[in-house]
């Protein structure tokens, strides 16, 4: 069985919805288990910063399929949810992103792990080190809580987990 950790964010229409949608198509689809999902953060937009603020979360999920098949599930989720590729970095009602498979490191045409960008973002390690606090990169051998770019700010607690059994439990 193989662990991995995505990351899930949102910028148009309701937010919390297609957070919500993602999640429950992940949970359908055969060959994963959805372990646990952080809490939900709400993040200033980086690079492209004239569009509305994100919602982020990552999840952690355990997987029969490799790497190009889970990558592929990512990519069908978000054409279910009606993603539109336009601009690059652009608005989106769902990017799902691949950031770590087990400790290995993939260097393919079409998939990067662990995820490029992800140690310059805070939007993802904050909620990946609030999962795995001891994380380490597989590539690096830094922690990734370790990292600068965790300070930087622009990144809300928009919503902690309910754990107290009030209806939520289906978001995982
Ligand atoms: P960023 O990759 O900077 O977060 P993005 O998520 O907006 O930007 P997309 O348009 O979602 O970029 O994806 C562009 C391409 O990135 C995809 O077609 C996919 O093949 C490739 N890709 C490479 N590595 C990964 C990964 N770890 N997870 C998801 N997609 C990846
Ligand atoms: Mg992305
Ligand atoms: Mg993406």
């Amino acid at each position: 069985m193989n662990t991995a950790f995505l990351s899930v964010g949102t910028n148009m229409g309701d937010r919390e919805t297609y957070l919500r949608s993602a999640i429950t198509s992940l949970r359908a689809t055969e060959g994963i288990e959805l372990i646990e999902r952080s809490s939900i953060y709400e993040t200033a937009p980086v690079g492209v910063t004239d569009q509305a603020d994100f919602l982020n979360i990552v999840v952690r999920l355990t997987t029969t399929l490799a790497p190009l098949e889970l990558l592929a599930v990512c990519q069908r989720i978000e054409q279910e949810l009606g993603r539109e590729r336009t601009i690059r970095w652009g608005p989106r009602t769902a990017d799902l992103d691949i950031l770590l498979y087990n400790d290995d490191a993939i260097e393919s045409e079409t998939l990067s792990v662990p995820h490029p960008r992800m140690r310059e973002r805070a939007f993802v390690l904050i909620p990946l080190t609030e999962l795995a606090p001891e994380c380490t990169d597989p590539v690096t051998g830094r922690q990734f809580r370790d990292e600068p770019a965790i300070q930087e700010g622009g990144v809300v607690l928009w919503g902690a987990i309910e754990k107290d059994g009030t209806g939520d439990e289906e978001f995982v």
